[in-house]
This record gives C-alpha cells, sequence and structure tokens, in this order.
C-alpha cells in the first residue's frame, strides 16, 4: 500500500488570525440538574459550499458519530452571538443556544494536494473545549475519494474540530469570553516539537514508544511524527496510508483526555508502533 500524498493539510494555523473578539458570548443558563442524566456527546453536521451527495454526507455522519461515540462528557450549552465571517469567512452568523458541538463541513476549493482542513472556532470558558468548528473538504477530487478515504479523513479531521492537534498552542487556547489557558502540550528541543501532555504521553510509553522529551510530531506540530507513529488516524505525513480507516490509537484517544474531554477507553482501536517499517498492520 502506498504511503498517501499529503492530504490532511494545514490546520491549526488559522486560528492565530481568528477574530476572536467579534464573537460575544455568555454561558448559557440552565446546564442540567444535578439528578438529570448527562446527555451523550453529539456532533451536528452542518453543510455549506457544494452540496455533497447522499452517500458522502452519510460517510460524514458515519465519520463524526465515530468521534461523538469516543467522548462521555456532556456538551456544556452556551450562547453564541458570532457575526458571519467571524471565525472563517465561509461562515454565516451564529445566534443561538449552542447544545451540541456543531461542525460545519464546507465543500469547497482547496490547494490540489490537500483532501481537507479543520479547526475549532470559538472554546468554551473555564474548559477551552470546542464550541463549533470548521472542516473544508476540497471539492476538487471530492467525487474521487473512495469512502473509506473520505471516512478516513473526516475522522481526522473531526478529531482536529475537537482540539487534537489544533489546539496545544497558548495562542489557540483563548476562550470566547476572553480567557487564556497556560496548559503545555508541545516542547521544542532543536528543530523538532514534541508533545508532552501527560495523558498521551503515558499512552505512547505503554505502547513502548521513548517518550523523552515527549511524542515526536510533524513540523507543523499538529500531528505525529510519520516515522515514529505511523498508520494512525493523527499520523503525519510520512505515516498515513490511503486505502484503508486508519486506527484511533490509545495515544490519540489519550490526547483527546488531555484537552479535557472525558473518554470512553474502550474505544481505542488495537494499535502498534512501528518497529522500523510503516505501515503497521
Ligand atoms: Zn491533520
Amino acid at each position: 500500500m502506498p504511503p498517501a500524498h499529503p492530504a490532511r493539510g494545514p490546520h491549526g494555523f488559522r486560528l492565530a488570525v481568528r477574530g476572536w473578539l467579534l464573537a460575544l458570548a455568555v454561558l448559557g443558563g440552565g446546564v442540567g440538574g444535578a439528578a438529570a442524566a448527562p446527555a451523550p456527546f453529539t456532533i451536528e453536521v452542518r453543510t455549506l459550499g457544494r452540496a455533497l451527495t447522499p452517500a458522502q454526507r452519510a460517510t460524514v455522519e458515519r465519520a463524526v458519530a465515530r468521534v461523538a461515540a469516543l467522548i462521555t462528557s456532556p456538551f456544556e450549552p452556551v450562547r453564541v452571538d458570532a457575526d458571519a465571517g467571524a471565525c472563517d469567512r465561509a461562515l454565516p452568523a451564529l445566534h443561538e443556544t449552542v447544545r451540541h458541538l456543531v461542525i460545519y463541513v464546507n465543500v469547497t476549493k482547496l490547494d490540489d494536494d490537500v483532501y481537507a482542513d479543520a479547526a475549532p472556532c470559538d472554546l468554551h470558558d473555564r474548559t477551552f473545549l470546542p464550541i463549533y468548528a470548521l472542516i473544508n473538504l476540497n471539492s476538487a477530487g471530492l467525487a474521487d475519494l473512495s469512502r473509506v478515504d473520505l471516512l478516513d479523513t473526516m475522522i481526522h479531521e473531526t478529531l482536529h474540530a475537537l482540539g487534537v492537534g489544533t489546539l496545544w498552542t497558548a495562542d489557540t487556547r483563548v476562550s470566547i469570553g476572553g480567557e487564556q489557558d497556560d496548559t503545555v502540550f508541545l516542547r521544542t528541543v532543536g528543530r523538532t516539537t514534541y508533545y508532552t501532555a501527560p495523558r498521551a504521553l503515558a499512552a505512547y510509553r505503554a505502547l513502548g514508544g521513548r517518550a523523552r522529551p515527549g511524542i515526536p510530531l510533524d513540523p507543523d506540530a499538529g500531528h505525529w511524527a510519520g516515522n515514529s507513529v505511523c498508520s494512525e488516524i493523527l499520523s503525519g505525513t510520512a505515516g498515513e496510508y490511503t486505502g484503508r480507516v486508519n486506527p484511533l490509537s490509545p495515544l490519540t484517544l489519550a490526547a483527546l483526555q488531555d484537552l479535557g474531554y472525558h473518554v470512553n477507553t474502550a474505544a481505542a482501536s488495537p494499535f502498534r508502533l512501528p518497529q522500523g517499517a510503516c505501515p503497521v498492520e
């Protein structure tokens, strides 16, 4: 199976230029009584741009459901008042109490070597977890993307939408109310950036990885370095493979925990680190 081209592309950089302050929000009241059972974490897809076919739409829904099923902590309802284009010029105005994570899936023309990109928009106060997010799907070539590759791509991008690889730097960790978070996820030594937050680091060690000073990342600091963690859903460009849904390993599940999500640890896929060769089957 040949390595994929660098299809997953950029994801986090947009956060730095976003107009956080253009969005005003207050916490919605009535989060739920103490006796109320927590709602399952759900993700609502809102589509923009070119229409998806019914089959593509079904694949997108399957991908977000796969990721949502990992999360066991509830979404805290929050009032959002965001102007059109406040997060990204593709987005409409948003004036509502958001009750579950909203992901806008925008089918639009991207660079030829990119399938998709993604980034969270506003973040909750206190928890710094996303309220809504944007995934851009490249309209060029989408019709030729196999179902399994679209599924793999959308699971990958949905993880970015949740903050994996996109909320690892201080400049991205600013809440809708303007709070800044100082959680440290990354450490750069020489020319390599390492992931250092504790849960994923422990998962990496449990898989036999030598996690000093951390888990090596791709140069974009948003994916596991493809030669260290290959054939995984968040592997970087040297280690991602097409023609299959790459495993969502305990490593990526633990990265969700590092962001503050509670997760179903039984939901991870079996995974082994590479022993000198990729892909890992
Ligand atoms: Zn990515």
